[in-house]
């Protein structure tokens, strides 16, 4: 069932989106070579508890950090660990946080030093990508047109569309409904109405788009090994178009 916020939850949802995006903003200088993934998710998992807020993630259907951090070939859902970054690595966070009882989603894939012009390439198309998708979202609009912005951009630039994951709604769980494909038809779908809260996230790989779960039951990896990078924001449909409750 998809549910319209009232402005008393879209408030509490942008509060949380901004401890999100406050989250990501944090963490950015620490992100650099030698650095462990697990020092990563122990800095967000504090900074997040000192908003009065609580990491979305931890928990949720038994995932036990409180970030995903996927590196190169890691699509989504990487557990953090004692594996240092090294330069040229790329490296997606997704922060969920929930503020009184509202969550916020948001993933962005950064360099770490200096990375191959291939991985330039994906991440400055993928986060384009995010942008094509949020730029449909305007009430009358249909989840198909987003869906479909997202697909033709990545495809335009080669890019490979991961299917088996998506966006979806956003509220007092961190995943409600509608899915947000990153492919589809232009016109089909759930139609946008205001109020209706969002998570739109390409997740895009630089080779082929087929994908598997490693052993840990988890993460999910290219099967050629191909980079992949993930953009995500949480938006609001407004009576004027939308509003990013994840961004500055
Ligand atoms: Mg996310
Ligand atoms: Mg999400």
């Amino acid at each position: 069932m998809i549910t319209l916020k009232s402005e008393r939850e879209i408030d509490l949802l942008k509060q949380a989106g901004h401890i999100v995006y406050l989250t990501h903003q944090y963490l950015k200088p620490f992100i650099k070579e030698g650095v462990t993934t697990k020092r990563l998710d122990a800095l967000a998992e504090d900074f997040i508890r000192s908003q009065d807020a609580t990491p979305s993630f931890k928990g949720y259907e038994g995932f036990p950090y409180a970030l995903c951090i996927s590196i190169n070939d890691e699509v989504v859902h990487g557990f953090p660990s004692n594996r240092k970054l090294v330069d040229g690595d790329i490296i997606s966070i997704d922060i969920g946080a929930c503020y009184k009882g509202y969550h916020g989603d948001s993933a962005w894939t950064y360099a770490v030093g200096n990375i191959s012009d291939q991985d330039q390439y994906l991440l400055e198309h993928t986060e384009k990508a995010l942008w094509e998708g949020i730029r449909q979202v305007k009430p009358g609009n249909r989840i198909g047109d987003i869906s479909n912005a997202i697909e033709n951009y990545a495809k335009s630039h080669h890019l490979g569309v991961v299917r088996e994951l998506c966006g979806h709604g956003v509220g007092t769980m961190v995943h409600e409904d509608p899915m947000v494909p990153n492919y589809g038809e232009k016109g089909h779908g759930p139609k946008l109405k205001v109020g209706m809260v969002l998570a739109i996230e390409p997740m895009l790989t630089i080779g082929r788009e087929d994908i598997y779960m490693d052993e840990n039951n988890w993460t999910i990896k290219t099967d050629d090994s191909s980079n992949s990078a993930h953009y995500e924001h949480t938006v609001v449909v407004t009576k004027d178009g939308v509003e990013i409750l994840t961004g500055e």
